[in-house]
């Protein structure tokens, strides 16, 4: 930009006075810092890619073996991720086809879930997919094609064309209904993760306190329950509540001549959006690990990721308004794969029971009502 030169005389002018580091600095070849700069975007979209697989394959699992609870939002899925370096954000393209070793002019499978219907009819990460039942697939926006290509086909069985290493063969395969609520994965340190209104988001900080698939499927099935329970509304509306309790009392005041300016409707809103919030997440982690269960993970013992999650962020070990403690997190998963043991041992349905399990009480699963939600 030509603004950028005389910008930095100016600097250099202004900072003659500057004091300045004393050391003699090595020169720095832009060449060397270019060359390693690359390398680096490379082997970040490599980990980036290896990341999302995992979490590709446990989501997986849970949007199939949890599809009853998703309510309308489902739809027919294979467990195949194919892109083109074109259809990813442009800041990635210049590297991408290096560093997945993908071609711009076929689409490629870079993630194919374990046990998904293409894994099953064996398709492979790496094999270039061209089409499906004759209809060639864009090397623009090729993930959200064939996500509509395939929920408007639904289950029926789906002729894939698929090139490797040079030769071309059709596969078969049958999709399944399953969760569709998009799962975005971010690179960002924070140990988080959330559900909003229309998608899932996961922190790669979160992931990677998750030693075992077992526990990424209790994180990810948490946010799943906080979508299918509508944990967002509720929260919302009580907000909606205390807002409009607070707004009479403002009114009231109001009406004894001194302005509030409407301080007790923000206040009594902010409490309403805090009210339950604490059991809506002990909630979200007692029917996800229902959902982790039902999808097969052995949850014995994953309550670990609860003491690293107090030790990544020592705040979560004490009280606040809206998360339990990571203790009684880590108690309450104690409780719940007990309970889901004894389910299992009795061969009965795994079913969240309709109350709250409380961290003092045994919750007594055979005396509880136990039906579908
Ligand atoms: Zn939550």
């Amino acid at each position: 930009m030509r603004w950028v030169r005389p910008f930095s005389v100016a600097m250099a002018v202004l900072c003659a006075a500057c004091a300045m580091p004393e050391s003699r600095l090595p020169d720095l070849p832009r060449d060397a810092v270019a060359a390693e700069q690359r390398a680096q975007q490379i082997a970040q979209l490599r980990q980036y890619y290896a990341e999302l697989r995992r979490v590709d394959a446990v989501a997986f699992r849970l949007r199939t073996a949890n599809v009853a609870d998703c309510k309308d939002w489902v739809s027919a899925q294979i467990g195949l991720y194919a892109v083109t370096p074109r259809s990813l954000p442009r800041r990635y393209q210049s590297y991408t086809a290096e560093a997945l070793g993908i071609g711009w002019t076929r689409p490629t499978a870079i993630s194919v879930a374990g046990d998904s219907p293409a894994a099953k009819a064996g398709i492979r990460t790496g094999d270039e997919i061209t089409a499906l039942n004759g209809e060639l697939i864009p090397v623009w926006g090729t993930a959200g094609w064939m996500r509509r290509w395939l929920k408007a086909n639904g289950t029926k069985p789906v002729a894939v064309n698929v090139r490797r290493d040079g030769d071309d063969r059709v596969i078969t395969v049958t999709p399944v209904m399953a969760c569709a609520i998009p799962i975005t994965y971010v690179v960002e340190a924070e140990a988080n993760a959330s559900a909003s209104d229309t998608k899932i988001t996961i922190n790669s900080g979160m992931a990677a306190l998750a030693y075992t698939d077992a526990q990424l499927a209790l994180i990810i099935g948490h946010e799943m329950a906080h979508a299918n329970l509508g944990h967002l509304g509720k929260q919302r509306w009580n907000q909606l509540v205390g807002t409009a309790g607070g707004a009479l009392i403002d009114v009231g005041i109001l009406a004894g001549g001194v302005s509030t300016s409407g301080a007790f409707a923000r206040q009594f809103g902010k409490f309403g959006a805090r009210a339950y919030s604490v059991n809506f997440e002990r909630e979200a982690d007692y029917v996800g690990a229902y959902y982790a269960a039902r999808a097969g993970y052995d949850l014995a013992g994953a309550e670990e990721v609860w003491r690293r999650m107090g030790m990544a962020s020592p705040a979560n070990i004490l009280p606040n308004y809206s998360h339990p403690v990571t203790a009684a997190r880590f108690v309450q998963l104690q409780k719940v794969t007990a309970e889901i043991a004894e389910k299992k041992r009795r061969h009965q349905p795994l079913v969240p029971e309709l109350k709250y399990v409380t961290v003092e009480h045994d919750p007594a699963p055979e005396e509880a009502t136990s039906m579908k939600f």
